[in-house]
């Protein structure tokens, strides 16, 4: 069985002060969800001090991007070294990154390998357009990404299927809609990767996912948890989708 990851994205929110308080409301929230693994994915300048206080517990530190160079001249950017000291996890090709900072499946692809080369799993995200979804291109676009984004490198990975149109808006997608899009993607995974690899990796969805609709995502077959944006921010809403996705793992 995969074991359901629940990964929490910042973005660009939470001072470092606002961070540590954050996550001293998380720590004992999710004492009791010993089967899921969680994941914080804070802002860069609280991954050192968060990392502190996450020592000792079951909880995990993950990027929200990062270069594929070792080191250099790149103004503003984070190592793959850099994210290793703190973190086990990094997110790559988010949609914000893809749309507002020029990402493509090319450079998701050179960031792919950089993780794996620094042991960091990386958390790679695909997902359409809402022009795409409403044209039936959906297995298209997430098909393509998969197979341009995970050129030559391993299994150690875990995706993360967002449609970009269910970010933010409140408007997710239904959980049969999105398992049938994992499937998809889970059956290019086979072609790559060979059909018992593919049962391995964990394919989170992500959109608007929120402790009163995570339950229905959970529930299905081929969906293993979530990345969760703006419902990751507070504490009591962030620990509600554990709890469901503990709770899948109980009834199993
Ligand atoms: C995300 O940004 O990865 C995300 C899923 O955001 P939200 O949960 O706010 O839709």
């Amino acid at each position: 069985m995969r074991t359901p990851i629940v990964a929490g994205n910042w973005k660009m929110n939470k001072t470092v002060a606002e961070a540590r308080e954050l996550v001293s409301e998380i720590v004992p929230l999710m004492k009791e969800m010993t089967d899921v693994k969680v994941v914080l994915c804070p802002p860069a300048p609280a991954l050192l001090p968060i990392a502190a206080l996450l020592e000792g517990t079951q909880i995990r530190l993950g990027a929200q991007n990062m270069h594929w160079e070792a080191s250099g001249a790149y103004t503003g950017e984070l190592a793959p070294a850099m994210v290793a000291e703190f973190g086990r996890f990094v997110i790559i090709g988010h949609s914000e990154r893809r749309a507002y900072f020029g990402e493509t499946d090319e450079t998701v692809n050179k960031k792919v390998h950089a993780a794996q080369a620094t042991g960091l799993t990386p958390i790679v995200c695909v997902g359409e357009t809402l022009e795409e979804n409403e044209a039936s291109q959906t297995s298209a676009v997430v098909s393509r990404q998969i197979k341009e984004g995970l050129k030559d490198v391993n299994a150690d990975l875990i995706i993360a299927y967002e449609p970009i149109w269910a970010i933010g808006t409140g408007l997710a997608a239904t959980g049969e809609m999105a398992n049938e899009t994992i499937k998809t993607i889970r059956a290019v995974l086979a072609e790559l990767f060979g059909t018992a690899k593919a049962e391995e990796i964990r394919i989170l969805y992500g959109g608007s996912v929120k402790g009163s609709n995570a339950a229905e995502f959970f529930s299905q077959s081929d969906i293993d948890g979530a990345l969760v944006g703006g419902a990751a921010l507070k504490a009591d809403g962030f620990a509600e989708i554990a709890a469901a996705a503990q709770n899948e793992v109980t009834k199993k």
